[in-house]
């Protein structure tokens, strides 16, 4: 696969790189590596995200310029990178298959093979490890612009080192990212430590509405858009807030349930030990990894909430 994904990088001379809606750590830093490595090997990239770059990741090296709608142009290759399923990208998904070669970079197991070529590895901390391999085959040299994208995706993938992705490649790669310039602190600063004070007027919101089910294995917090409103902040200011949850005694599974609507929300869940969250999230069409997963559930919160009870075999 590896093989036949460095041919068409070799052979083409214009890519497109994607990633999910709601981008985390390891989708922007995976997106961004890779338009710094066809940059270095003079090739052609745009980056088209449907969501703008969090506030947190925009100390991060990339294009001055990102594309938030799909013009008709074809491409060389599309690379869908971070992503476990094609719709995840946002509106406009399905056009892409008649612009180019998909190729699906990805290491959720519950990944859908949607592209033409998938270099999938759910062993994987992050989509940025499985870069990083890609990278090294094409004799691609870690430049600062490469390798601070890729430290800061496996940092923030694997909950700063603390989740159970976090594995040796993991810190192999980060050692050698810092060998080539990496400062952790700074990369920890900008990613745990620059918060617009508004963030934790919510949080403490959010925190009020933490319930927890069968003796506290379970622990629910909410985040509606009356929130929102209140305090002057969006979704990318509750990025972290189930992690919070995760840190409760006993827990073993944390969800953040986000009001998209008042008949739809967005769940998050996070799990720590043996709870498979991925498949629990899979129940309502969604997916995500053993440990952290997320999906979409119709109905108002209460009804939400029973559903989400009910979805756990827990006595
Ligand atoms: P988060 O809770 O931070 O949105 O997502 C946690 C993990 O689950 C991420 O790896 C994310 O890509 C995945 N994920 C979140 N929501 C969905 C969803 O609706 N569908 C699928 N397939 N994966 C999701
Ligand atoms: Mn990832």
């Amino acid at each position: 696969m590896l093989q036949r994904i460095k041919h068409i990088i070799n052979e083409g001379k214009r890519f497109l790189i994607t990633t999910h809606i709601d981008p985390d750590g390891d989708a922007i830093g995976s997106v961004l590596s890779l338009y710094w490595a066809f940059e270095s090997m003079n090739k052609m990239s745009l980056i088209y995200l449907r969501d703008p770059i969090p506030y947190r990741y925009n100390f991060l090296p990339g294009p001055s310029h990102t594309l938030h709608e799909f013009n008709d142009t074809a491409f060389d290759g599309i690379f869908v990178l971070d992503c476990g399923d094609l719709s995840r990208i946002g509106d406009g998904y399905e056009s892409l298959r008649d612009r180019g070669t998909i190729i699906n970079i990805d290491h959720h197991n519950t990944n859908e093979s949607f592209g033409s070529l998938n270099l999938v590895d759910e062993t994987a901390s992050s989509t940025a490890e499985i870069l990083y391999r890609l990278y090294t085959s094409l004799n691609i040299a870690f430049t600062l612009n490469i390798s601070i994208n890729l430290y800061t995706a496996i940092f923030t993938d694997t909950g700063s080192f603390r989740y159970e992705n976090t594995n040796a490649h993991a810190f192999h790669i980060c050692e050698e990212m810092i060998h080539k310039g990496v400062n952790p602190s700074y990369v920890s600063r900008m990613v745990h430590e620059n918060h617009p004070k508004e963030r934790f007027i919510l949080l403490g919101l959010v925190l009020a509405t933490l319930e927890t089910y069968f003796k506290d294995r379970i622990a629910v917090a909410c985040v509606t858009n009356d929130m929102f409103r209140q305090t002057g902040t969006t979704r990318e200011h509750t990025d972290g807030f189930v992690e919070y949850l995760r840190e409760i005694k006993g827990v073993e599974v944390a969800i953040l349930v986000r009001e998209i609507s008042s008949t739809r929300y967005k769940i998050s869940m996070r799990s720590k030990g043996m709870v498979d969250v991925a498949s629990v999230c899979n129940l309502f069409g969604g997916g995500g990894h053993k440990n952290a997963a997320g999906c979409y559930i119709d109905g108002n919160l209460y009804e939400v909430k029973q559903k989400l009870k009910g979805a756990f075999n827990i006595q």
